[in-house]
């Protein structure tokens, strides 16, 4: 399988060579040059399968050239065996339409840990093969930070150097990711704002001297194999409810719409979706594009949902670029504009395109809550307030009672108990296996919001490739 760059000018790549690249040279993002596609025997086929074995089946035709079935298989057991529930994925019940898919039983309780538990273990044997070093360095709001250290600490080939804005995040979320011993684990408050920290990172990929010593990577949604691992349970879900012989619509609490963009594959794959939903909350940018084609960047407004208070979505470039004819450099043009005014308009090609799969709906804080408190009254289901906006997205669709919708829980409820307990008068427990967070002992340094400082930091502490 080769990949190609939204923006047209970056060389296609292997899958080996997109998962540690990252983003492309020319500045886009990867996408395979053709999608796979299965048909509805072999979909059929796919039925009762366990989860990895399910995900082997889904993957298998994106790793071509650079895994083998075996080594796949092998990936992933060791990545899916660490979640704490036997069905990895599994389904709940709402009401005879509404279904919730619980992404939430990995190591750090959000969706993020399906496609970096298996990251990690890419990074590593990619990395075992080339005899090269990752230096990953990240900004972090909270459940990215967490959920990439958890997979790769203590992992050979790699380092990661993790910067959270100091006193800004939750208590569960830092410490989620400063309890962790593994002398490969960086952790870094920095004195400032979550755009602060995303600056310092920023400047770090264009730093020459910084580049030319270290192999510099990013874990962020933009790496193809994170949204290609979260395809697989578009499929788990639809072949619970009677797929492929029956559509589904999906909800989706979205931020970067990398997740939603998964949805968007497993269609272009054979699965027969209804419907893509995607849910934002007050910081509505994709929903003011998919609406109204309307792509204009406003400012951030701090939610009680931090990981969906995203102004730009990045991977939003990757159905501009599939539904815009595929087109490289008028996308690079496009994007061009877009960068320099903030503000852009779709054309009609990718508005008609995205119309044809996706809806869209906005969910301030009163319907949030709204949400949790439905789902906790009329179904003795406590959410999070990220998964209400989608349950509260899914409700508001429209859809026709016979089409079951699935609304995708993308964190814990016990991730943010605060604002759960605020809705709905019930303070969600930790579940067990991280229940001693709270006891362990933290390790991280606090350093000024000052790029040479955070720099030479890195510098004293990575392992240099040349
Ligand atoms: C990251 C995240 C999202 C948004 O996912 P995208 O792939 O960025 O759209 C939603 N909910 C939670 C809990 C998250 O951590």
């Amino acid at each position: 399988m080769k990949y190609v760059s939204t923006r047209g000018s970056a060389p296609a790549l292997d899958f080996e060579g997109v998962t540690l690249a990252g983003l492309a040279s020319d500045g886009g993002l990867y996408v395979p040059e053709e999608w796979p596609r299965f048909s509805e025997a072999e979909i059929a086929a796919m039925r009762g399968l366990p989860y990895a074995e399910l995900a082997v089946r889904v993957m298998l035709p994106f790793v071509e050239g650079s895994l083998t079935e075996d080594e796949l298989r092998g990936l992933c057991q060791r990545a899916y065996g660490r979640f704490a529930h036997a069905a990895v994925t599994p389904l709940t019940q709402f009401d005879q339409q509404h279904h919730l898919l619980e992404l939430f039983h990995g190591p750090t309780l959000a969706f993020k840990d399906v496609a970096l538990q298996l990251l990690g273990r890419l990074f590593e044997t990619f990395l075992a093969r080339r005899e090269d070093h990752l230096t990953i360095v990240g900004a972090t709001s909270g459940d990215t930070g967490s959920a990439a250290i958890d997979a790769v600490a203590g992992r050979a080939g790699v380092d990661i150097f993790m910067l959270h804005p100091a006193g800004r995040i939750s208590d569960v979320q830092r410490r989620q990711m400063t309890t962790v011993k593994a002398p490969n684990v960086y952790n870094i408050a920095l004195e400032g704002s979550f755009d602060d920290a995303q600056a310092m990172v920023k400047r770090m990929f264009s730093d020459g001297a910084m580049n030319g010593r270290f192999h510099i990577a990013a874990v962020n949604s933009i790496n193809w194999a994170r949204l290609m691992a979260q395809v697989v349970y578009y499929f788990a879900a639809a072949l619970q409810l009677g797929g492929p012989d029956r559509k589904v619509a999906f909800s989706v609490p979205t931020g970067n719409f990398g997740d939603v963009f998964a949805g968007y594959v497993a269609a272009q794959m054979g699965l027969p979706i209804e419907r893509l939903i995607v849910a934002t909350n007050v910081n509505d940018i994709l929903h003011r594009a998919i609406s109204s084609g309307d792509y204009s960047a406003g400012t951030v407004e701090p939610t009680a949902a931090p990981s969906m208070d995203i102004q730009v979505s990045s991977n939003f470039e990757r159905l501009l670029f599939c539904e815009g004819g595929r087109d490289g450099p008028a996308l690079a043009a496009q994007m061009q504009g877009f960068d320099a005014a903030r503000a852009m308009q779709l054309t009609n090609a990718q508005r008609e395109g995205a119309a044809a799969l996706f809806t869209s709906a906005r969910a301030d804080a009163a319907a949030m809550n709204e949400s949790m408190r439905w789902a906790s009254e009329a179904c003795g289901e406590i959410i999070d307030p990220h998964t209400a906006i989608g349950l509260h997205a899914a409700r508001a669709s429209g859809l026709a009672a016979d089409i079951p919708v699935v609304t995708l829980a993308t964190a814990h409820p016990a991730k943010f108990r605060d604002a759960v307990e605020r809705a709905t008068g019930q303070r969600p427990a930790l579940p067990t296996r991280v229940g001693d967070l709270f006891e362990r002992e933290e390790r991280y340094d606090t350093l000024p919001g000052d790029y040479d400082a955070v720099a030479a930091y890195v510098a004293e502490r990575a392992t240099a490739v040349s």
